[in-house]
């Protein structure tokens, strides 16, 4: 259903948000019935209050997926069973999609047009995903000798705490709660502070499909009180956790302090994307890299802040995507017209712009943008900005802006380029062009990220594991089949037989 602005905006002031924490199959305040307030990036407005839970919010949670855990109510049901249960919930996720979109809007600044076409419809084909795979994935006998039988089995982890940030609110949910409850486990989930409504509403209509109490809880919360709380948990198995890099490794610290809960980190990305001379067609190379930089603000883990360039092209290739770019228009996020929407709050357009300015103090060259627009709408909306003649060193360079600022950094040979591309402390995804196959091949092994596409930006589809090497993760992979197994304990059932 293809909706128009005047159309989007009154279902928008329709919404009905669910505040409430979600424990144990129903709604509940929490303990100290304390609040905080969400605001709507777009204009600087508040949304919600939200019930604020602490350590005796996160308590109660783990002890109500504790309890649905040991009863096996989820935990032991039959594959196909649960594969049944998680499908209808897909079914009312998608008979809600528009509703999904618009809360993630409200709250993330995120251009309906995403919302509604990209991350609502990968949240619900992420479920069904891993529903489907529920009872078709098999366990190993080894090969061991006649006298004995050896079973190799996987099973749940146990409580699993998911604690996710607020670019994608409801597909980062959907990324750890497919494979965790596909593979029978409990999830306590905090979702950002920032963007917590998505989530309540997916707990709400997951116990509406007839997921047992207990099985997903919803703690809103503060990432010190609530986040801490799910890190340092003696009873919570192990922490699946997306955000930065910084708050990562306190999850590693937390688990270490606590019972070496297993903890994977899906983290931070400085991406870069390497166009070397002989790729195809500049005009789908800058198409391609507008996006790499541009979609969702450049607040994307994936985010292709780094178009390293042939000197023979750059100059062309700038062109084509300062031209391309300004037609990403930016605005209000409930214009499906727009693009662009807010910046997620005004600390974090204040740290874009201190970025901005710190690039013209290095001597990097402002192509296009660089300010703060639309400031009369109360919104924190910054414009579509690129800087040409980036090194390496700079902080524009080396930082995760998580912003829309494009460096471009010029190179003349494949072993710079590839020297440049590695030269970061993150690893997330890549990008290159190219035509020579021999050299798509040599670049694509020697890029140190977890996804490298070649003449394409993409995270890959569910198919794919997406995660990253060196500081944009730990043991991590979302999506696939690898998903599964991390929320699985492997086991040996060594048997003497007569
Ligand atoms: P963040 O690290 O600030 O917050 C992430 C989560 O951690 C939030 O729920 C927050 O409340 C919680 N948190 C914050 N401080 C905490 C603490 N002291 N103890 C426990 N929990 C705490 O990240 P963000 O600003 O929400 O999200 C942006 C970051 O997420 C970027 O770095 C981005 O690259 C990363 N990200 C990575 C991926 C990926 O797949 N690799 C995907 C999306 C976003």
């Amino acid at each position: 259903m293809k909706l128009e602005y005047p159309e989007i905006k009154k279902r928008a002031a329709k919404l009905k948000f669910r505040t409430k924490a979600f424990i144990d199959g129903d709604f509940a305040a929490a303990q100290s019935e304390e609040t905080f307030t969400t605001e709507n990036p777009a204009t600087g407005k508040p949304l919600a209050d939200i019930a604020a839970c602490d350590t005796p919010d996160v308590d109660r949670a783990v002890r109500a997926a504790r309890k649905a855990f040991d009863s096996g109510v989820w935990s032991r049901l039959k594959p196909g069973e649960r594969k049944r249960v998680l499908l209808k919930w897909a079914d009312l996720l998608e008979t809600h999609a528009l509703e999904l979109a618009l809360l993630d809007t409200l709250e993330a600044g995120k251009p309906i047009g995403d919302c509604a076409t990209m991350d609502i419809p990968d949240t619900i084909h992420c479920i069904r995903w891993h529903a489907e795979a529920t009872d078709k994935l098999y366990d190993h006998v080894s090969p061991t000798g006649p006298e004995n039988l050896a079973l190799i089995v996987r099973e749940p982890v146990g409580v699993v705490g998911c604690v996710i940030p607020w670019n994608f609110p409801a597909q980062m949910a959907a990324w750890k709660l497919g494979p965790a409850l596909a593979t029978g486990n409990s999830v306590v989930l905090k979702p950002a502070e920032l963007t917590s409504l998505s989530a309540i509403r997916m707990a709400e209509l997951a116990a509406e499909a007839g997921l047992p109490a207990g099985v997903f809880n919803v703690v809103p919360g503060l990432g010190e009180t609530a986040g801490q709380a799910i890190g340092r948990h003696m009873d919570v198995d192990m922490v699946a956790f997306t955000g930065s890099t910084e708050v990562g490794r306190y999850f590693l610290k937390y688990a270490a302090e606590s019972n070496l809960k297993r903890i994977i980190l899906e983290c931070g990305g400085k991406s870069p994307q390497v166009v070397f001379e002989d790729a195809l067609d500049l005009e789908n190379v800058a198409n391609n890299a507008v996006g790499a930089a541009f979609w969702n603000m450049g607040e994307n883990c994936s985010c292709g802040s780094r178009l390293i360039v042939h000197t023979k092209i750059k100059d062309e290739l700038v062109e084509r995507v300062a031209k391309l770019a300004k037609t990403w228009k930016v605005g209000d996020p409930l214009d499906p017209r727009n693009r662009l929407g807010a910046m997620i709050e005004k600390p974090h357009l204040e740290k874009v712009l201190g970025y901005i300015a710190a690039g013209k103090a290095e001597g990097a060259k402002l192509v296009m943008g660089g300010r703060r627009i639309l400031e009369k709408t109360g919104g924190c909306f910054v414009e579509v900005t690129m800087f040409d003649e980036v090194s390496s060193r700079m902080k524009i360079a080396r930082d995760e802006i998580f912003g829309p600022v494009l460096s471009v950094i010029p190179f003349s040979t494949e072993d710079e380029a590839l020297a440049l591309a590695n030269d970061t402390n993150y690893g997330l995804a890549a990008s290159l062009y190219t035509q020579d196959v021999n050299r798509a091949h040599r670049a694509a092994r020697a890029i140190r990220a977890g996804t490298v596409s070649v003449n394409c930006f993409s995270e890959g589809d569910i198919t794919t594991p997406f995660g990253g090497f060196r500081q944009s993760g730990f043991f991590g992979r979302d999506k696939s089949i690898w998903a599964h197994q991390q929320y699985t304990e492997l086991k040996t059932v060594w048997i003497q037989l007569a």
